[in-house]
């Protein structure tokens, strides 16, 4: 029996055009909103994709606080892509991490538990998307999960249940300390994710879990939502911000603005506020705390910039030119959160556009037309809830809180979920935590709290691997 990983499945001419008659090849990194909208929009187009994901799925980001707290299932927020895309017959779905890209040779290197695979490509679309950035701090994500992937949601379900867990047990000993650090969530990043996370928390404590326990009380659990702006959901402007800090004040929410985290262990966290020689070191003694500031650009654009020239901003993102592609290759998009290009925000519509641009383009070019010049992203608004029946929103000249932006918040996400299953399934979800008091998704299990921290230690040299499936 042969181990260890095969040889890299090298195609025989990779640098060179499909052979005549052959269909356009495009490969597509990435099965987010970029990847998924574009290999979309090819639809109809006379070419063959080959789309390549780290996962098995198309995640729906913003309603991942939702599976953290909960409300939602994994599955309802990320279905399968391959499931998505079964009746596009011009795509074939891979699992992989690509490594690297080669613009030279125009290949396309993944990895899937130790086997590398090449893939050729004629037109290219990196829509690998952002991970969470601990501003220079990485340690601090020992103690304080992110909130990007189905992974970190999980771990969070698991440590916020978790806690509430210990704290009963903590009770019945009678360690009243223990049971107030257990008890004390701290949220950083007042932005659209820690406010919803700092809401949902408040929430869950007060309402869901009100009568569940015998030795603790719940609803007397502390949320602390911190941010080193002077105000909470700074992109949202002043009046709006206004709305959404006084209606997580009222939900017993403590919003502590104008600090920057300096410390994180596994007990508490530390907070750096004031200024000049007034400046002091605030201790707060919390089990769990939830990572909600930062974004760093997938390391995919700092290999396109090495081979184009093509600039980086301080968050990774690279700076494509008007239409999307890199200097010197215009057959390559690079769309969605990655990029830099005229202050657009990471959000999903910069990236749905992005990427139905970059196929129309590629369309074009197909038919022999000339491609659009510059790429124009039309701003739909952007919206973010607090609690339930009260969220924020920001469209066109319009800016409104309450109940009414919370209805529209609603309408919008369930139009983006994809699947009909997935709708029909979120919108029961949503009737049970929302007009009752219930969360259908409370079960945690020890590989959601211990599992990264597993990983990690087995170190960054650790390979994981299935029994060799082949025969020798
Ligand atoms: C918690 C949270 C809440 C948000 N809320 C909102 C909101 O309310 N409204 C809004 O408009 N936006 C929101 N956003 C932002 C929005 O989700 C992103 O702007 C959008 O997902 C960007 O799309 P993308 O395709 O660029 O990246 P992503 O959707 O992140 O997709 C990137 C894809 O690339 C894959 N990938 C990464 N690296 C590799 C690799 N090396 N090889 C292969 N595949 C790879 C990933 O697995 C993923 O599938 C939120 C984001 C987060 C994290």
């Amino acid at each position: 029996m042969s181990t260890g990983p095969a040889p890299a499945q090298t195609p025989a001419s990779p640098s060179t055009p499909a052979s005549p008659g052959a269909r356009h090849r495009v490969v597509i990194v990435g099965t987010g909103f970029g990847g998924l909208f574009a290999t979309q929009a090819l639809k109809r187009a006379d070419v063959d994709i080959t789309l390549i994901g780290a996962t098995t799925a198309h995640l729906f980001q913003p309603l991942l606080y939702q599976v953290a707290t909960g409300i939602l299932s994994e599955g309802e927020i990320a279905p399968a892509v391959r499931e998505v895309l079964r009746r596009q017959r011009n795509v074939t779905t891979l699992l992989g991490k690509v490594g690297e890209i080669d613009l030279a040779a125009r290949t396309v290197t993944s990895t899937s538990l130790g086997r590398r695979l090449v893939t050729p490509y004629d037109s290219l679309v990196v829509a690998a998307g952002a991970g969470q950035s601990y501003f220079g701090n990485d340690q601090f994500a020992r103690f304080a999960p992110g909130m990007k992937d189905i992974d970190n949601a999980l771990e969070l379900r698991g440590l916020i249940l978790g806690c509430f867990e210990q704290a009963e047990l903590a009770a019945l000993r009678g360690d009243k300390q223990e049971v107030a650090r257990l008890l004390c969530f701290v949220v950083v990043g007042a932005g659209p994710t820690g406010v919803e996370m700092a809401g949902q928390i408040a929430e869950l404590s007060m309402r869901t879990l009100k009568r569940d326990f015998r030795h603790i009380d719940p609803s007397s659990a502390t949320v602390v939502l911190v941010d080193g702006a002077s105000q909470v959901l700074p992109a949202f402007g002043e009046r709006l911000g206004d709305i959404a800090q006084k209606r997580l004040v009222k939900m017993g929410v403590e919003v502590r603005l104008g600090g920057m985290v300096v410390g994180v262990d596994a007990t508490g966290i530390e907070i750096r506020e004031g200024s000049g020689d007034a400046a002091y070191t605030r201790r707060i003694e919390s089990v769990c705390k939830v990572w909600a500031a930062g974004v760093q650009a997938s390391p995919l654009g700092a290999t396109l910039s090495e081979q184009t020239g093509a600039g980086l901003d301080r968050a990774g993102r690279i700076e494509v030119l008007p239409d999307l592609t890199l200097p010197g290759h215009p057959e390559v998009y690079v769309v969605g959160d990655m990029i830099s290009l005229d202050h657009l925000p990471g959000v999903a519509q910069v990236a749905i556009q992005g990427a139905r641009f970059s196929a129309k383009q590629i369309r074009r070019r197909l038919a022999g037309q000339p491609t659009d010049a510059a790429f124009s992203y039309h701003d739909k608004g952007s919206m973010a809830t607090i609690s339930r029946f009260s969220a924020v929103a920001s469209v066109g000249r319009f800016r409104f809180g309450g109940f009414i932006a919370w209805v529209l918040w609603l309408g919008v996400h369930l139009v983006y979920i994809i699947g009909f299953k997935s709708r029909l399934t979120t919108l029961l979800h949503w009737a049970v935590s929302f007009l009752g008091r219930g969360r259908s998704e409370r079960t945690i299990t020890e590989q959601q709290v211990f599992a990264r921290r597993a990983i990690e230690q087995l170190g960054t040299e650790h390979q994981p691997q299935l029994p060799d499936t082949r025969r020798s």
